[in-house]
């Protein structure tokens, strides 16, 4: 089976509940949204090739070409696997679900070699998720907020329709996960409707989601992020219908670490 890869790489993670946890990276390209916050907006497109993390943890890359199997994918992180203990292998993106069959191989064959898998989505292929759900531990799946996202079918500038239906459909699918995590990226254009509309559909349908309000990282055309004082505000008014409700900022540009 073949997939188009962007990069293996371990590192930690670096947001939502399981920050700080050690975490292998198999990153998949093709993206069907644009987020004006992107902070990875080269997986956009297929790769041509892809980045293989020789040493665990080093950053020193080669390179190969697409397509990949899941076999040559397997064995690429092999080694890293093996020089230190992973908690979590996360498929991430791009848009993961976009390779429903090459994501479910991934997440059955990984699991299989002991890691928990985390699969972190844009959250809006509900039939794909269904098909890989078996082998997923977290279903990480954004609530993305029309006021700064838009699809790629949609012109730049236009005001994009509110994605909850799609998101309300993916959450009915992805309740039956071990464990969901619903993120919300809060700019400085978000408001308090969208992010209601968004608190009233997971109340409704997983309220036992835990729930993250992350404040945009400054990254491309994005230069500033919200106040303390306003992610304060948010969840607070998250808190009235949701009991597992967290700001969690990103920590990578912390510390320099992808
Ligand atoms: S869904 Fe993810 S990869 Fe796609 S544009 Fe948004 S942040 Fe970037």
């Amino acid at each position: 089976m073949e997939l188009n890869l962007v990069e293996i790489f371990s590192s930690i993670q670096g947001e939502g509940p399981d920050v700080g946890r050690r975490t292998l990276f198999v990153r998949l390209g093709g993206c069907d949204l644009r987020c004006n916050w992107c902070d990875t907006p080269h997986t956009w497109l297929p790769a041509k090739r892809a980045r293989l993390e020789r040493t665990a943890g080093q950053g020193d890359f080669e390179e190969a070409a697409n397509p990949f199997t899941v076999e040559r994918a397997l064995s690429a992180s092999a080694p890293l696997l093996a020089a230190v203990p992973h908690e979590f292998v996360s498929l991430t993106g791009g848009e993961p679900l976009l390779q429903p069959e090459a994501c479910a191989a991934l997440a059955a064959e990984f699991r299989a070699l002991g890691s928990e898998i985390h699969l972190e989505t844009h959250g809006l292929h509900a039939t794909a998720l269904r098909q890989v759900l078996p082998h997923i531990d977290i279903v990480s799946m954004d609530w993305k907020l029309a006021s700064d996202v838009r699809r790629e079918s949609e012109p730049k500038g236009a005001v994009a329709e509110p994605f909850d239906v799609g998101h309300a459909a993916f959450l009915e699918v992805a309740r039956e996960a071990p464990r969901c995590v619903v993120k919300l990226v809060v700019t400085l254009r978000t408001t308090d409707a969208e992010v209601d509309a968004a608190r009233d559909a997971v109340a409704k349908l997983h309220p036992d989601a835990s729930v993250v309000l992350q404040p945009v990282t400054p990254f491309a055309r994005v230069t500033e992020r919200p106040s303390a004082e306003r992610m304060l505000a948010l969840h607070a008014r998250l808190r009235e219908s949701l009991d597992d409700v967290r700001v969690i900022p990103q920590t990578h540009p912390v510390w320099g670490v992808r």
